[in-house]
């Protein structure tokens, strides 16, 4: 995949970050081997030094999402509806969609360690507010502009599975 990315630099630390750093393909994989999204967003590394994905462990997002998915789901249906092949998989596809939702859940819920630096497994790390034009780096109040043209970079992103507690257990490349 090629995808423009900008280079930001900040105003006030000279520090340069690009548009996709906290990008990347992550999943979570509980004991029973069942593979399920994990939520990253952008937050800054002490151990990285840069801004990086980390897990995202926040709940109130994800109770909405859960409760408008059991809503959607059809109950009560007719006999012949409930036999139609279009019916069944649409069916399928939000009952997947709602166990993946409830698995997360019920992963932050167990879960002993905070979270986690994507990058390197770090917990030394701060969860950044979407940062619109503002320096990523914690503290500095210094604003990001482009600089310069965007870059056509190729985007490999590898797929990486982390399990329960945020520790990568595997990388399948080229994903
Ligand atoms: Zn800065
Ligand atoms: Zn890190």
């Amino acid at each position: 995949m090629s995808l423009p990315s900008y280079l930001y630099k900040c105003s006030a630390c000279e520090r340069s970050f690009t548009s996709d750093d906290t990008s990347g393909h992550f999943s979570y994989q509980a004991s029973d081997g069942f593979r399920f999204p994990l939520e990253q967003t952008g937050g800054w590394c002490y151990d990285c030094d840069r801004h990086v994905p980390v897990e995202d462990l926040r709940t109130d997002g994800l109770l909405k999402d859960i409760e408008s998915l059991r809503q959607r789901i059809p109950k009560n249906v007719g006999f012949f509806k409930s036999l139609s092949p279009s019916f069944k998989h649409d069916t399928k596809l939000l009952t997947d969609q709602l166990e993946s939702l409830e698995r997360r859940l019920d992963l932050i819920k167990r879960r002993s360690s905070p979270p986690k630096c994507l990058s390197c497994g770090s917990s030394e790390i701060v969860v950044l507010p979407a940062a619109g034009r503002g320096c990523y780096f914690p503290g500095c109040n210094g604003t990001l502009h482009a600089d310069g043209e965007p870059i056509q970079i190729s985007l490999v992103f590898d797929h990486r599975i982390y399990d329960s507690e945020g520790l990568l257990i595997q990388v399948i490349e080229d994903w």
